[in-house]
């Protein structure tokens, strides 16, 4: 494979993907994308039990397709407490910390400004923006002092741009382009990069979740609603498109890529 990933000695890489146990989702084709491309160890992370069929299905089929080591850690994103909890549990498995840290779960709600409840503001911004900040604080030091790391913060085409009735999403992506363009910079000299990636429309639950209420909201049929939301190449991004882009961040040739956001987006952004 082209991308090689190492710090200086054999020490065998771990990631942590957030919200990646959805079997059609963009965190699973990240985790089987640094699992085969870079051997790396992978801790999927989710809101359900361990012990959810497709939950056990993800953890098992990537341990044996890649021969890495697979850990599942349940946690809820919406709270800080939340994200706080997943810290100290990895921190229980791998004492040194990780490697690679992978900000990708996410959460939407299409509403008015006025319509918006202030509890829903609340929970999105704190799973798509407060989450990726916390986990950023507690790992950085460890790779810093390791001399090696990498973050990717999963953002959105609505990271530059705006929709209506996307007020918490939007403004939690342009802060989330922000936060990785000061984390970029504050480590640039550490061997610690940290970028952005930037899908357009991928069919996942979150998509069909935004597909269906485009559908009632604005009275036309699913099809119609998917000519809308669709990307300027008249074709859905796929996760393992995105995982081979984060797959890439990881690897020697993007030492030198941080503070970057990256478009995969088929034109939606331009
Ligand atoms: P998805 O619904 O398949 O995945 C979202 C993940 O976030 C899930 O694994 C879910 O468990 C996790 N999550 C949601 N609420 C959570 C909470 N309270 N606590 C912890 N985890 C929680 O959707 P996806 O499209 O794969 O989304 C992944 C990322 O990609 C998100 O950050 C999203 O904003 C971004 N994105 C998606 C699209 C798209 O078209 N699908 C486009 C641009 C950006």
């Amino acid at each position: 494979m082209l991308y090689h990933s190492m710090t200086s000695t054999n020490h065998v890489l771990t990631a942590l993907v957030t919200g990646s146990t959805r079997c059609n989702g963009i965190g699973l084709g990240i985790a089987k994308c640094l699992a085969k491309n870079h051997n790396m160890n992978i801790i999927l992370h989710g809101t359900r039990d361990r012990a959810t069929k497709e939950v056990e299905k993800c953890q098992s089929d990537l341990a044996k397709e890649y021969n890495v080591s697979v850990h599942y850690i349940q946690a809820d994103l919406s709270t800080s407490s939340g994200a706080q909890q997943l810290c100290e549990q990895i921190d229980g498995i791998y004492p040194d910390g990780i490697d690679v840290l992978v900000n990708n779960a996410g959460d939407g709600h299409q509403n008015l400004v006025e319509d918006v409840p202030l509890q829903k503001w609340e929970s999105v911004l704190t799973i798509n923006l407060t989450s990726p900040f916390v986990l950023i604080k507690h790992f950085i030091p460890a790779m810093k002092k390791r001399g090696w790391g990498r973050i990717i913060n999963i953002s959105s085409v609505l990271g530059v741009r705006a929709h209506a009735k996307s007020a918490v999403y939007t403004s939690s992506k342009h802060g989330l382009n922000g936060l990785t363009k000061v984390v970029g910079k504050e480590a640039a000299d550490t061997g610690v990069t940290c970028n952005a990636v930037s899908p357009g429309w991928v069919e996942t639950e979150l998509y069909l979740k935004t597909l269906d209420k485009k559908v009632k909201t604005d009275g036309i049929s699913k099809e119609e609603a998917k000519t809308i939301l669709m990307n300027p190449t008249k074709k859905y991004v796929t996760p393992e498109q995105i995982g081979e882009n984060v797959s890439f961040l990881c690897s020697r040739a993007a030492d030198n890529t941080t503070c970057a956001v990256l478009n995969i987006d088929g034109g939606c952004s331009s």
